[in-house]
């Protein structure tokens, strides 16, 4: 049995998703991402809904366990923001995700501070999304930014992490999230990143969806890393979750 902690399934089509079912796994985290910038908080309110009830059922049906993520993505801010995290605090939720810095304006370092407030408050785990572009500055912003909330460590996956940013996620404790995808990590990378660290805070996911259709990644990286597949492939991400 396999976790993918890192996939968008509402831009993956039904062939797409029983493929990954078919590659063994079963459970997998589906995030928000608005594709635009939301013209209204109320958009993203709407879409987590769509997310928790619609896609949730959808995944369910094809034999997928879906942990649904919810939270503003730096790259689809809405004016008035505040009261997506009003509705953020005021219910329950399985996880935040994907948040974080893509550029680490002011606006996006006060949107991650506050779901990090409520995160904390509510014991929830968050996904934390690391930029292609400026990758290192803009972790290293990260990991100061949970730092001054004193954000628990056990609660933070660092996403996306990769031979740019390793040496500083490695040095504190939150969990080390893999993404196997062109222009991210090859298969044949993370193999070589747990050889060498061992496999007690990685996470592996594909982040497919809307365009990356690596949706058996996961799987691939099961093949070829041997026993260590239990942990980074699906224990560390129950672990994680508290599931
Ligand atoms: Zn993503």
């Amino acid at each position: 049995m396999l976790f993918d902690s890192h996939v968008h399934s509402e831009g993956l089509g039904v062939t797409e998703l029983r493929k990954m079912k078919e590659s063994g796994i079963e459970k997998i985290c589906s995030l928000s991402f608005y594709p635009v910038k939301p013209l209204f908080p109320q958009t993203l309110i709407d879409a987590f809904r769509k997310l928790e009830d619609f896609e949730r059922r959808r995944c369910k049906v094809l034999g997928i366990e879906m942990f649904a993520g919810v939270g503003i993505h730096p790259r689809c801010i809405p004016p008035n923001y505040a009261t997506v995290i009003e509705h953020l605090e005021a219910n329950e939720w399985d996880l935040f995700g994907e948040i974080g810095l893509e550029n680490a304006t002011n606006e996006e370092i006060k949107v991650f501070e506050d779901h990090l407030r409520v995160a904390k408050s509510k014991e929830i785990p968050c996904v934390i999304h690391t930029p292609r572009n400026n990758k290192r500055v803009v972790t290293q912003k990260t990991i100061e930014v949970l730092e001054s909330v004193s954000f628990p460590a056990e609660l933070a996956v660092i996403d996306h992490v990769n031979f740019e940013n390793l040496d500083l996620v490695l040095k504190k404790d939150y969990w080390i999230g893999l993404t196997v995808q062109l222009g991210k990590l090859s298969v044949e990378e993370v193999a070589k990143i747990i050889e060498e660290h061992g496999s007690e805070r990685f996470i592996v996911n594909s982040d497919s969806g809307y365009g990356n259709e690596f949706v058996t990644a996961v799987a691939e990286v099961a093949k070829i890393v041997g026993k260590e597949a239990e942990k980074i492939c699906f224990k560390n991400t129950e672990k994680f979750l508290g599931v």
